[in-house]
């Protein structure tokens, strides 16, 4: 026997919304998004032409996209046709892909995304699922939507210019030499301006043009063989200036593309190559991609930000800056690793913003080793004086105050040295052990004060019981994001190029990530086979009939159902009767 099925059977429509499981992630989606104050919709109504998709149902179809690892444009657009979810959403509607790419683009988008996030956490808080203590940052690369052998190196463009320079002037000095064409007036001695360039190559066709005249009207083939080569040379001269235009301009866009960058790729300008985690080439090649951070609590992604730069030290005080501008106010404690130790960030947490850093620095992990503290040649080890100021070497000779040194690195922080000296290393045993100071130079010692007391600080923070179970959580709290996002979601390259259309992309992959935890999360917590659940109801005779009830089975014969309901009704009636 089969269960009834007939394709001849009238069906009426019915809502979508009946199809869908109870705290389906359609559900979340779409409270959150409904939750978002109209005025965030604002920039997107037109008083002319056809009227638009409203941006609420663009933005749940996209999430809900997203949130099914659906990142193509026509995919979606596929699915808005086949999935149940998706026609709910969207209310019937069919956006074509061309849309949808617009759409989730859009600059305007930027500012809802943004929205999206603050009332997801408003509403994390509200169900006191953070509390707000402590944000976890980190940072990972993910690879832009760029071809991976169309880089552009900063050190290459820079050796091509100066080689050109070299050329150009060259050539210039040739030309004035054979009197040639006139001397142009220079910026600079050194260098020849486009515009000097351009000037040159205008008196080179000038005479080019002369000596063409010339070999025209005469009519002696031996005396227009000679002008002929006397046009030889100002007519090579004029290609290759021509070209060195051309590549001198080529050359200062590049260098306005790279900005603070050491390269770009020719697809996606914003992207800068840089070395990924996961190498599937196997080559150790670096690929086009951009430096990913987010700001984490009990695993949801609250902030975000997408930077150029590879390195984490550099965008740590951008991204709190944007955190504390766009997204919430910074809690107490600003958890990191290791790669965001800095000097620099230290300061700005701790004076700038009156927060406290848990944040390790490179040598933390080496220092608690019992060998490093053994080792009698590390300077952490030697004795100091702090009455006359002085370091004591593992030769007994003192190292004395010389002098101050500052250190100004490239972005223009300033590091200040106290520069300590020993007497005399010339004769020590222990000087192979000690220094690689050449034969005749003593060992010198370069001491940051205010590096060293930063250090000592996040030690005693990290050894305090409080703060120490705070630094443990990073590692299961905002790692794992990462984990969500790349191996479970499969969101491991952009599809759209430009940092602010990646920007956007990368807000609805987080976004995606943050739902699907919260669905997951809600649906656990009403699953009655869930144990934790379970052991709450405990012995409590009024949850009896609802969990019958709450049976997952699909389908219930009659007969079964009422043999059951009499069971049940049985069964109530004997624990009233002894009550
Ligand atoms: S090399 Fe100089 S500083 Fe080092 S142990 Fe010998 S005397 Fe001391």
């Amino acid at each position: 026997m089969y269960q009834n099925y007939n394709m001849n059977q009238l069906v009426l429509p019915i809502d979508l919304e009946v199809k869908l499981q109870e705290n389906d992630i359609a559900f979340v989606i779409n409270d959150l998004v409904e939750s978002i104050p109209e005025e965030a919709f604002e920039n997107f109504l037109r008083k002319t032409g056809r009227p638009s998709y409203h941006p609420r149902m663009m933005l749940k179809i996209t999430l809900c996209a997203y949130s099914q690892s659906v990142f193509s444009g026509r995919k979606i657009e596929a699915l808005l046709k086949d999935s149940i979810r998706m026609m709910w959403l969207a209310q019937g509607y069919e956006p074509s892909y061309r849309t949808i790419n617009r759409f989730r683009v859009d600059p305007d988008v930027q500012e809802l995304l943004r929205q999206l996030f603050i009332q997801f956490r408003c509403q994390l808080v509200e169900e006191k699922i953070i509390d707000h203590d402590a944000i976890f940052i980190d940072g990972t690369k993910i690879e832009a939507n760029a071809n991976k052998f169309t880089f552009v190196w900063k050190k290459a463009v820079k050796n091509y210019s100066e080689k050109l320079i070299e050329n150009s002037n060259k050539i210039y000095d040739e030309l004035l030499e054979k009197e040639i064409i006139p001397e142009i007036k220079r910026e600079s001695p050194d260098e020849l301006s486009i515009t000097e360039l351009e000037e040159i190559a205008e008196r080179l066709e000038e005479t080019v043009n002369d000596y063409n005249k010339k070999i025209e009207e005469c009519e002696l083939g031996s005396e227009r063989k000679k002008i002929r080569s006397e046009r030889k040379f100002p007519k090579q001269a004029l290609k290759r200036i021509k070209d060195f235009i051309d590549r001198k301009k080529k050359y200062a866009q590049d260098m306005d593309i790279f900005g603070e960058r050491n390269s770009y790729s020719k697809t996606d300008h914003d992207a800068t190559f840089m070395r990924m985690k996961d190498d599937y080439m196997r080559n150790g090649q670096l690929k086009p991609g951009y430096n990913v951070q987010i700001a984490t609590e009990g695993q949801y992604t609250l902030a975000y930000d997408v930077f150029p730069n590879p390195t984490d030290t550099r965008t740590f005080i951008p991204f709190l800056d944007k955190i504390e501008k766009h997204f919430f106010d910074l809690p107490d404690y600003i958890v990191a690793d290791a790669g965001y130790g800095s000097e620099q960030n230290y300061h700005d947490v701790l004076e700038n913003r009156n927060r406290t850093p848990l944040i390790t620095y490179n040598s933390y992990r080496k220092e608690q080793k019992r060998k490093y503290k053994n080792d009698p040649f590390k300077t952490d080890n030697w004795e100091y004086n702090g009455e006359h100021d002085y370091y004591v070497c593992p030769n007994g000779q003192k190292l004395t105050f010389q002098y101050f040194f500052n250190r100004t690195d490239r972005y223009g922080f300033t590091r200040e040295f106290r520069v300590y000296q020993s007497e005399n290393c010339n004769d020590c045993p222990l000087r192979s052990h000690c220094t690689k100071a050449k034969e005749g130079n003593n060992r010198r010692l370069f001491i940051n004060k205010k590096w060293e007391e930063q250090k000592e600080y996040i030690r005693t923070k990290l050894s305090e019981e409080e703060t120490g179970d705070i630094y443990k959580k990073r590692k299961i709290d905002v790692e794992p994001v990462f984990g969500f996002l790349k191996a479970n979601l499969s969101f491991t390259r952009f599809s759209v190029r430009g940092k602010s259309k990646v920007e956007n992309e990368l807000a609805f992959a987080l976004m995606a990530v943050n739902l699907r935890k919260y669905t997951a999360k809600i649906q656990n917590e009403n699953n009655p086979n869930n144990p934790k659940q379970n052991r709450n109801c405990g012995n409590n005779n009024s949850m009896l009939i609802p969990q019958f009830f709450s049976s997952k089975t699909g389908y219930v014969p009659a007969s079964f159902l009422l043999f059951f309901v009499q069971c049940q009704i049985v069964l109530v009636g004997f624990i009233f009767s002894r009550e």
